[in-house]
Order: structure tokens, then sequence, then C-alpha cells
């Protein structure tokens, strides 16, 4: 029989890669507490409706990118390719808005049908925080800092923080008509796809990454010289409460969520090192989504960062650093010794957070070295039967390549003592 392959564009996650993962996902909830951000657990499957009015209709994601399918009942569900809308269903079914401001953060799995390549799968993982009821840009950069302090903690500054300002909708307007007299006269030279978006939602195309646009992207007037003052006002604020906070950026008229309920900041982080798949962060406000999805006006802002692809920034640029040893192989050489050491391993996963590993089988003392090293051990307590009739345990420095001999006394939970007391 053939064996059965994981589905294109998704990928197995195991040790020591897993290793990664846990730590990036534990300095994601950290900084996100450290802001007052609490974590929201969202179902993967909603009503396809949802991210229909959620995600928008002419959006790439709706239009191509949705795993939709019928449930047994004949309802149309969809594997979640984003989580705000999920968020924002699950703050209207819960009330929560009527408790004030909302900040709230998920890590999870999303689904995308795309094209698999390096930095683009069809399960990905986003880390992502929501700012609910500030309509100010004290939120926004306030989200700005919890992604830029994750950036720094890695060390891929080099990830360079993009803003701009979609407007509203009462500049917006304005700015569309303005961008559909600049791409008309050329609408038969544009890309099949953005022929498409120009009367639907001229927007989009200053996101389109097809060179055949490229030109007549450059040369598009830009929302911020079409800015209303309310909006101006605010993109001045942004800009100088990121200078307060000492975060650089640059001012990119690209930028763009071409969805009404967008409004004001849209921002990004970009990576140079990985190719045309750079884009590690996206975020904006988005203060007209809960509205659109039957709750009460309410402005959010927040953004979505790309897991993988933040963990393909962080080995390109600052390498891939060897985690410290950590923990204590244990070997037992013989069946004698094999009975004495399970004791003493269980009492010591009792009694220390450092890993005990143990592989129970009798082989050489080299192959066992050989299994401490992949275990990336710091120690190895070896017993054999030399050591038992001397009632000695030798505790060996793996780093230093030094042994020493620690009492073998009766008690398992007392040997496990004086381990952790050596080790410690
Ligand atoms: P792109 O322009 O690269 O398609 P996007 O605008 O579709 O990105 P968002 O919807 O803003 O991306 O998602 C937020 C982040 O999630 C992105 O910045 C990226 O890091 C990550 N991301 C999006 N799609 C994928 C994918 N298919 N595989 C891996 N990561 C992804
Ligand atoms: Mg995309």
């Amino acid at each position: 029989m053939n064996p059965i392959s994981a589905p294109r564009g998704t990928r197995d996650v195991y040790p020591p890669e897993s290793a990664r993962w846990n730590r990036l996902e534990a300095d994601c909830r950290d900084i996100a507490q450290r802001f007052g951000y609490g974590e929201i657990r969202t179902p993967i499957f909603e009503a396809t409706e949802l991210f229909r009015r959620g995600v928008g209709e002419t959006t790439d994601i709706v239009e191509k990118e949705m795993y939709t399918f019928l449930d047994k009942a004949g309802r149309s569900m969809t594997l979640r390719p984003e989580l705000t809308a999920g968020v924002v269903r699950a703050l209207l079914e819960h009330k929560l808005l009527a408790q004030g401001a909302q900040r709230l953060y998920y890590i999870g799995p999303f689904f995308r049908y795309e094209r698999p390549q390096a930095g683009r799968y069809r399960q990905a993982h986003q880390f992502g925080v929501e700012c609910f009821g500030v309509p100010g840009a004290e939120a926004d950069v306030e989200v700005i800092q919890i992604a830029a302090m994750l950036i720094a903690r890695y060390g891929i500054g080099e990830a360079a923080l993009n803003i701009n300002s979609v407007g509203d909708p009462v500049c917006r307007p304005r700015y569309r008509e303005a961008l559909l007299a600049h791409f008309r006269p050329h609408a038969a030279e544009l890309s099949t796809d953005s022929q498409r978006r120009l009367e639907r939602n001229p927007l989009r195309i200053l996101d389109s990454k097809d060179p055949q646009d490229a030109s007549f992207v450059a040369t598009a007037p830009t929302m911020i010289e079409h800015l209303c003052d309310d909006c101006r006002a605010h993109f001045d604020a942004l800009r100088r409460y990121l200078d307060a906070l000492g975060l650089t950026y640059e001012v990119n008229p690209r930028i763009v969520r071409g969805l009404d309920y967008y409004t004001r900041t849209v921002f990004e982080f970009v990576s140079s090192a990985i190719g045309s798949q750079g884009t590690v962060c996206g975020g904006g406000r988005y203060d007209g989504l809960v509205a659109e999805l039957g709750g009460p006006p309410t402005p959010g802002v927040g953004f979505g960062l790309g897991l993988e692809r933040f963990l393909m920034v962080v080995e390109k640029v600052a390498g891939e650093h060897l985690p410290p040893r950590r923990g204590i192989q244990a070997i037992a050489l013989g069946e004698a010794a094999r009975e004495r050491l399970i004791a003493i391993v269980g009492a010591l996963r009792e009694r220390s957070a450092e890993p005990a590993f143990a592989d129970w089988q009798d082989r050489k003392l080299t192959a066992h070295f050989k299994t401490a090293d992949r275990n990336n051990a710091r120690w190895a307590v070896i017993l054999g039967d030399q050591e038992l009739a001397q009632d000695q345990i030798v505790l060996r420095d793996l780093l230093a390549r030094e042994d020493r001999q620690l009492p073998l006394v009766a008690s398992a939970a007392e040997v496990a003592r004086l381990l952790v007391e050596a080790t410690g």
C-alpha cells in the first residue's frame, strides 16, 4: 500500500522544530498580557456567510481562497480564512462589547486555498490582536507596539513598519473617483485581475503584485493627499505617538485594505529577507466591521501576524540558535540498574521542572550518549553493575565532559534530591 501524505500546502511540526513554535507562542502570550490583552479562542469553522460579510465579497480570500463545504445538514460552512470575523461574531454573541473596550489576542490556524510556495501555505497560523471600542490613534499605536516588541525580541528589526491611511466614508469616495480617473484610460493595459477590480474596488489595484500593473500603480494618486480633516488628524496623531515610542516607520501609500469597513490606519511589517512573501504582519483599523456584522457601531483595530513567515525570517536573519542544553539523560546499564533508576527518574520528574530523559533499552554506553546529544541534555546520570556494587551513581557533565560520583542511598527521592542539587 502507498503511504498517505499530508495535504498539499500543510506541514507537520515535530521536535526539535516544535520547540521553536512553543517558544514563539509563549512570547506572543507574554507580550499580549503585558498590554492587558486576554486570549480568545473561537471555532475553526464558521457559517460561510460570516466570512462573506466579515472579510468581503471582493477580496481574494472570499473570491478564491476559502475552504467551503456543506455539512451533513446541508449548511454551508467554511474553515476560517482569518480570525477577526470569528472574534467579532463571538463578541456580539456574548454581548461583550456592552462591558466597554475589549482587548483580545488569538493564536491559531487559518486556511486558504492558495498556490503553495515558500511562506504560503493552505493551513498556516497567526498570532493576532484586536482592540475594540477605542476610536483614537492611541489604540493603533498600542497594537503596532505589540508586533514591534515581538519583532525586536527576536532580533529581526529589519522587518520594517510601513503605515498608510485608507481614509473613511467621508474622504474615500472622492479618492475612489481620483483613482478611477487615473486607471480608466489604461484599463486595457492592466492585468485581468485589476481590470475586474477597476469598477468593483479600484483601491485593490494598488495592492496588485502583478508586474503588468506596476507602472500604473506607481503613478497613481495617493489616499494621503485626499484625506479629510478628521482622517488627517488621526494620521498625524498616529505618527506623533509612533515617534514618542521610538518606533521607526515609513509612510507607504501602496498599502491598502480595499474594504469599505477598513478605515484610516493600515500597516504592515515587511521583511526583505525571505523574498516576495515578505509581509510578516498586516493590520489596521476597521471601524465599520462590527456594524457590518450586525453589531452596534464600534471602532476596532488589530493585526494578524503569520507565525510560519515570522519563523522563516528569524531563521534567515537571526540564524538558527541552538537552544542551551537542558536536563538529565538517565542511563541504566543492565537489568538491576534499570530497576533502581526507574524509581530515581520517577522521583526526579516529580521534583524538577527540567526534563529527565530516559531510554530504557539495553544498549552500549556510547549509544546512550548519542541519544543524550540528540535530546540536547546537559547532564547524564549513569548506573551500572560496578556503581551498584559501590553504592554510587555517576553524574556526567556533558558540557565539561567531567564525571563525579554521588552516593546511591536507599531512598530514590533522596538520590533525586542530590541530583537536583548537583545539577541546579
Ligand atoms: P499576502 O499579501 O501575503 O497574501 P494577506 O494580505 O493575504 O498576505 P493577511 O490576510 O493580512 O495577509 O494575513 C496576515 C498575515 O498572515 C500575513 O501578513 C502573512 O504573514 C500571513 N499569511 C497570509 N496568508 C498566508 C499563507 N497562505 N501562508 C502563510 N502565511 C500567510
Ligand atoms: Mg493573501
